[in-house]
């Protein structure tokens, strides 16, 4: 099979880290790609929203096979643009139609679709601008602290969690008169979740489902789960709390339900499903729906997966996913992502990155980077996802971070306390 996997991240070297693996696999190519998917394969140049330069990459270069990592060439269409064109329309994009996306693309669709399949989430109630008065006066009925999200993708800064009813009524103006753009125009008001959070991962080919490693990813900054959010400063899989009672639940109330839903309502879903949870006292409650999957968790999930994830996406793309055996093993696996000093805020670029030939206990991921004379450097705000395997948390992590000292690049920074609140 000659695969194109599209995205730049440190989820997309993770996927093509385990992409070249495979017994399947004639080719790969990754656009963009970075310093390290270009060890897994050929990066090539085109930009993933630019449908027309993927599919003449597709044409020219015989690929049988489309992988799209990050959630935007989905949400703006990618599968509906290759079944739509008779050139292409036999090629299989792993990811769901444009009607799926929008479980990502939408809070208010996900909302609607979970509470019509009887999925556990928090209640809820959308509104616009022309309801802002019913809106103020649902909020009155809640109880603190108010939960507002803007409807549409908003970069994660979109869901606001404030503590006084004043202003959370501010807060809904605000956001009804444009702060976040359009994704604002509808706003999801919803009950508060007290728990804590952790990411299944589900492939499907509409009809069965095969239930990948969990994990849980660290979002915020600083250490202590402190500071303002980024793309994610680290994972650990599994987690402890996820345990078969809990993850039982999550199949029977959540995943199930989800994927006869899609059914149900004939939305055309061949991907990967990222399940972001709550635990309440047991129960699990879905926090949101992500139509790819998530980074930093993949680079966490993907180095458990013993078998071959070409076989996964044949399954996935041409269905029989129940007859896939998906193989995990039961080591720990945790994963300390390091950034560009100012992340994320304003940060340099270019730094050169020292130490990398040296990392044989652990898997560095590239996020961003670039490669330029035989010297890596650095090329974004989230630089190198590390991944090690342990015994237990404590092991994993204490390897990543060692592996990490002797990595070095000006402003290197990352977090210490990575997998500490669930030991
Ligand atoms: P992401 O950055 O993961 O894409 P998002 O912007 O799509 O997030 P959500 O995942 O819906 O938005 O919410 C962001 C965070 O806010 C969640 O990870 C969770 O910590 C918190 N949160 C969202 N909804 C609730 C809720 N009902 N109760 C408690 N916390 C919540």
């Amino acid at each position: 099979v000659n695969i194109l996997l599209l995205g730049s991240g440190g989820r997309e070297h993770a996927f093509a880290w385990k992409i070249a693996q495979s017994k399947r696999l004639a080719r790969l190519y990754i656009a963009p790609g970075n310093a390290g998917t270009a060890v897994c394969g050929t990066n090539v140049d085109i930009n993933p929203v630019n449908f027309a330069a993927v599919k003449q990459f597709v044409l020219s270069n015989n690929i049988n096979m489309v992988v799209v990592g990050p959630e935007e060439p989905l949400v703006k269409g990618i599968y509906d643009f290759f079944k739509e064109d008779h050139q292409i329309s036999n090629i299989p994009v792993i990811g769901p139609s444009t009607v799926g996306a929008r479980l990502e693309g939408s809070k208010d669709f996900a909302k609607d679709f979970m509470i019509r399949h009887r999925i556990p989430t928090a209640a809820y109630r959308s509104f616009t601008k022309k309801n802002a008065d019913e809106a103020k006066a649902f909020l009155e009925t809640l109880k603190a602290p108010y939960v507002l999200k803007a409807d549409g993708l908003a970069a994660g800064k979109g869901v606001l969690i404030v503590d006084s009813l004043e202003t959370a009524k501010a807060e809904l103006d605000t956001m009804l008169n444009g702060r976040f753009g359009h994704a604002g125009d509808t706003v999801v008001i919803e009950e508060f979740l007290s728990g804590i959070e952790c990411s299944v991962f589900v492939a499907t080919d509409g009809k069965n489902f095969s239930v990948l490693p969990v994990a849980k990813d660290y979002k915020r900054i600083g250490v202590g789960d402190t500071g303002p959010n980024t793309g994610g400063m680290g994972a650990v899989s599994p987690v402890p709390f996820a345990d078969a009672k809990f993850m039982d639940k999550v199949v029977s109330t959540i995943v199930e339900p989800t994927v006869k839903g899609l059914s149900a309502d004939k939305i055309d879903y061949k991907g990967f499903i990222f399940i972001g949870l709550m635990n309440v006292q047991g129960d699990p409650y879905v926090i949101e729906y992500n139509v790819r999957m998530g980074d930093p968790e993949t680079e966490a999930v993907l180095p458990r997966i013993e078998s071959d994830i070409v076989e996964l996406f044949q399954g996935i793309a041409y269905g029989g996913l129940d007859q896939y055996e998906l193989k995990i093993t039961p080591a720990t696996a945790a994963t300390v992502v390091c950034v560009s000093g100012g992340y994320p805020g304003d940060y340099a670029k270019g730094m050169e990155i020292k130490g990398l030939g040296n990392t044989a206990d652990s898997i560095v991921f590239h996020a961003g980077t670039t490669a330029k004379g035989g010297k890596t450097f650095t090329a974004g705000g989230r630089v190198l996802a590390v991944t090690s395997f342990g015994d237990n948390i404590t092991d994993a992590v204490g390897k990543s971070y060692k592996t990490i000292e002797g990595i070095g690049y000006e402003g290197k920074y990352y977090r210490t306390d990575i997998g500490k609140d669930l030991l």
